[in-house]
């Protein structure tokens, strides 16, 4: 029995007067510090236990006490929200938070996140203003709709649209289109929260305007098409055209409505822009500001005046109302759009549109850096990554990456990159851990190959 071992372990009052833990409760306070001291304890305890169980020798109580009770504090003191560096290679990662912000935006949030502002004031008259007013003229200005609100996030749009224009009412959609976006967003269940009725028409692969056509009765709303943002539908396919669903809405005086998802401004990868969408003469049309717009999380809606206002009345519109943080970013992203610079200053699209060849450059630059530490095999090779965030689904980012096999083995090599304290997130792919750096901010390379100096100098000679 180790009776004897878990007697040395010493009393929490005992290590507090000890001098050199006298100075961390100088930096750390006294109930922070004795709460360490206490957990490093407890920990002390469970080793030896379990050190018996194992029947294995001489652990010794005392080494190593202070470094234990210096990394708790440590781990405590840092935020739980932290930076890290993605490798994955995917701009929209949403775990990683979607895409990085525009300096422009960055010091738009700082600016108003610092002091006061003009949020809801209006400096000719003296009077309450309205925070839409800050990017209402925008983004008319941009999509060419009559209209626009903003709100927290495109969920929440699409639930504020059907809650204003459906309640109690029908609102037919593509069965094609019944599309679960991520988490518990899902369109049947929006519809139904937003106290709207849902009328499926149509098939999986194919749903014609005759459809739509058929199931208009007293009870229509809306004809809501969806944008399948995050999945494919191939082959024998065919779906409603924007056009033709505008007619009907019009012939049978109902509201057609798109849920456009992504919500790009560039006729770029065949995604329908937002401006496309207005001019078809959709009603109302909702999109994201941090997907393919490369903004801040939020909730566009464009279209119509009248309809626009009867949504800016809803209740709900207050629950899901856009923070001064969000909309000052926002605004600042729509001015790189609105001033033509969006192409350089949006990381999002230089991310996506970097070439191949700059891609293949890094990638070789990175692995001649890394090329030679101890144990590690490293290859420059050809990648296809993904936009990410449930955006672009078919479509493949060529570029070039770096693959790694180190002794430590692809999941502990992985592990210990997500254990830095600025973790490094990279992709495993066909047994290998891959470094991609399209969005690999500057900076951070050197941080990636101090990261992997330090790994290999952990691995056995
Ligand atoms: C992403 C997406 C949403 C949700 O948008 P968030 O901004 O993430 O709330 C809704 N509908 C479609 C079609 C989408 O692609």
């Amino acid at each position: 029995m180790n009776t004897q071992r878990l007697r040395e372990i010493p009393q929490v009052d005992e290590v507090l007067r000890r001098g050199e833990f006298a100075e961390l409760v100088a930096t750390y306070g006294r109930v922070g510090v004795r709460e360490a001291v206490q957990n490093a304890l407890e920990e002390m305890r469970g080793a030896i236990l379990a050190e018996e169980a194992a029947a294995l020798a001489t652990p010794q109580p005392h080494t190593g006490l202070l470094a234990r009770v210096q990394t708790i504090l440590g781990e405590k003191r840092q935020m739980s929200l932290r930076r890290v560096i993605n490798c994955t290679g995917l701009p929209l990662h949403t775990n990683l938070g979607r895409a990085p912000l525009a300096e422009e935006a960055i010091a738009a949030v700082v600016m108003a996140a610092k002091g006061y502002s003009t949020l809801e004031y209006e400096l000719d008259t003296g009077e309450r203003g309205s925070r839409q007013s800050h990017v209402r003229a925008l983004l008319c200005e941009l999509t060419g709709a009559e209209d626009a609100l903003v709100v927290n996030n495109n969920a929440g749009a699409v639930l504020l649209v059907l809650s204003a224009l459906a309640k109690e009412r029908e609102v037919v959609v593509s069965r094609g289109e019944l599309v679960e976006i991520g988490g518990a967003f899902r369109i049947p269940e929006v519809i139904l929260q937003g106290g709207a009725r849902l009328r499926e028409v149509g098939t999986t692969n194919k749903t014609y305007a005759r459809d739509y056509e058929r199931a208009i009765t007293e009870q229509t709303a809306a004809l809501l098409k969806v944008h399948t943002s995050n999945f494919l539908v191939t082959g024998f396919t065919a779906a409603a055209s924007r056009a033709e669903l505008v007619a009907l809405a019009k012939t049978h005086h109902v509201l057609a409505i798109e849920d456009l998802g992504s919500g790009t401004m560039l006729p770029l990868w065949g995604e329908p822009t937002v401006q496309e969408a207005v001019s078809s003469g959709l009603d109302v049309i909702t999109f994201s500001g941090d997907k393919l717009l490369g903004g801040p999380q939020a909730g566009i809606i464009v279209g119509k005046k009248h309809l626009i206002e009867l949504i800016a009345r809803h209740p709900l519109a207050r629950a899901l109302r856009i923070d001064k943080l969000t909309l000052a970013a926002l605004e600042a992203t729509l001015r790189l759009y609105r001033h033509g610079d969006y192409l350089e200053r949006v990381p999002l699209l230089s991310m996506l549109r970097m070439p191949v060849d700059e891609l293949r450059e890094k990638a070789e630059a990175l692995a001649a850096q890394i090329g030679n530490l101890r144990g590690m095999q490293v290859q420059v090779m050809a990648s296809s990554g993904q936009v990410g965030g449930g955006s672009l689904p078919g479509q493949e980012l060529l570029g070039w990456a770096v693959a790694i096999l180190s002794p430590l083995g692809c999941m502990e090599l992985l592990h210990k990159l997500r254990q830095r304290a600025v973790p490094i997130i990279a992709r495993l792919e066909k047994g290998r851990v891959l470094l991609d750096l399209r969005c690999v901010l500057p900076g951070e390379k050197e941080e990636i190959v101090e990261a992997l100096a330090s790994l290999a100098a952990e691995v056995p000679a």
